[in-house]
């Protein structure tokens, strides 16, 4: 069988939660975002690990129809509200709360009231602070406030960072001062129980004064950095994610030798190189550039089988050459001692076991890794430890 496999570390997956929860105050709540199928991990296989979130963040209301199937009782939230008014009447079904970022959704909410005692009472009111996708201005937010809070609906003020990446950047305190001041103004003219929400994973990190009343955790629950120049490593972040592989042909190339699509590569000495069986088939990025590596461990043969000493395993890191195709890779060998046909490879994984990290990965291919993890195919096998 072809060997493409995604590891799944539910261990890993509670320790960054729980990190979370380390960062911040008691009465804080958290959202965790899901959306994207668990940033590629498959929702279905994260949620035993999510079980303290205090609710489940979703783009879209098919994502929170296939949690709530999966039995999670407890709230999701569709961070991008609904799209018709049909979807509103079916999310208040499903005991969903929304964004309510257009008038035209503001429209659907009075049209119709979902009863006092569902979920979808509440509504998460979403202010444009400076990012300029979604939401309303500052101007007219208090006046859509009122015609909810009117209506009987209790509101989340919600906005997100443009750069929560960048701690320095002036946009940050911008959108900080927009926020508070809307909150105070919501809460003067409104309504003293509006509640907040405005860090992502990055804010989490880079501005705890912001926690507010609810965190919205992505991309650090699953161990990739939300910072550029902070790896998870340092962050105390545990990768979830291991895409692995494993070695199905080893050839002795020759000087001048070219290897794969393009000819890109061409070997400037003799060479031993391995083909992998991975592709872009699979979401290993075919634009990585030279410097992208795996770690390979070749199988350590028993020669003394009456030792009681454990095997030492040792990987090696070896370079990724050539182009990458659909569903194969080639990796230069030639510093492993005695590779077989079948010893593992690691794409990405723990950075702890000497693997390449996705976030590593990701520069290699200049992205991120939350479009690395996204990525991911349903070709390899999930196995979830
Ligand atoms: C995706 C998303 C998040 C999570 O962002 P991370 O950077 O992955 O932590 C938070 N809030 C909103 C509105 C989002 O869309």
């Amino acid at each position: 069988m072809r060997n493409a496999s995604i590891t799944l570390n539910s261990a890993a997956l509670t320790h960054n939660l729980n990190q979370v929860i380390k960062k911040i105050p008691k009465k804080t709540k958290i959202l965790a975002m899901v959306k994207a199928d668990a940033y590629g991990h498959g929702v279905k296989h994260c949620l035993p690990s999510l079980q303290q979130a205090d609710a489940l963040g979703v783009a879209c209301f098919d994502e929170a129809k296939q949690i709530r199937s999966l039995g999670w009782q407890k709230g999701i939230v569709l961070i991008e509200g609904v799209f018709s008014q049909q979807e509103w009447a079916e999310s208040i079904e499903a005991e969903c709360q929304s964004i309510v970022h257009h008038q035209y959704q503001v429209q659907w909410a009075l049209e119709k009231l979902p009863t006092s005692d569902s979920a979808s009472r509440t509504m998460w009111l979403k202010l444009n602070t400076g990012m300029n996708r979604l939401g309303f201005e500052p101007k007219e937010i208090v006046a859509v406030a009122k015609t909810l809070v009117d209506a009987g609906y209790n509101l989340i003020l919600t906005s997100h960072f443009a750069n929560a990446d960048c701690p320095d950047h002036p946009s940050n305190a911008n959108q900080i001062k927009i926020f508070t001041d809307t909150l105070t103004a919501l809460r003067d003219q409104v309504d003293s129980n509006i509640k907040a929400s405005l860090c992502n994973s990055a804010g989490i990190i880079n501005f705890p004064e912001c926690h507010f009343d609810w965190v919205r955790p992505g991309i650090m629950l699953y161990g990739s950095t939300p910072l550029e120049g902070i790896s998870a490593q340092e962050l105390q972040l545990q990768p979830v994610m291991t895409f692995a592989a494993s070695l199905m042909a080893i050839h002795n190339i020759a000087a001048g030798a070219s290897v794969g699509y393009g000819s890109r590569f061409v070997a400037n000495r003799p060479m031993v190189k391995g083909i992998v069986s991975i592709g872009y088939g699979d979401g290993y990025p075919r634009v990585v550039d030279g410097s992208a590596w795996v770690t390979v461990t070749p199988q350590v043969k028993n020669t003394a089988s009456d030792s009681t000493e454990p095997e030492t395993v040792v990987s090696y890191k070896c370079p990724v050459i050539g182009r990458v195709a659909m569903d194969m890779i080639a990796i230069d060998l030639t510093e492993v001692p005695n590779p077989t046909v079948g010893c593992k490879v690691v794409l990405w994984g723990d950075p702890d076991q000497s693997e390449p990290s996705v976030d590593e990965i990701a520069n290699s291919a200049h992205t991120l890794g939350y479009e690395l993890l996204c990525r991911v195919t349903q070709r390899p096998t999930r196995v979830v430890i």
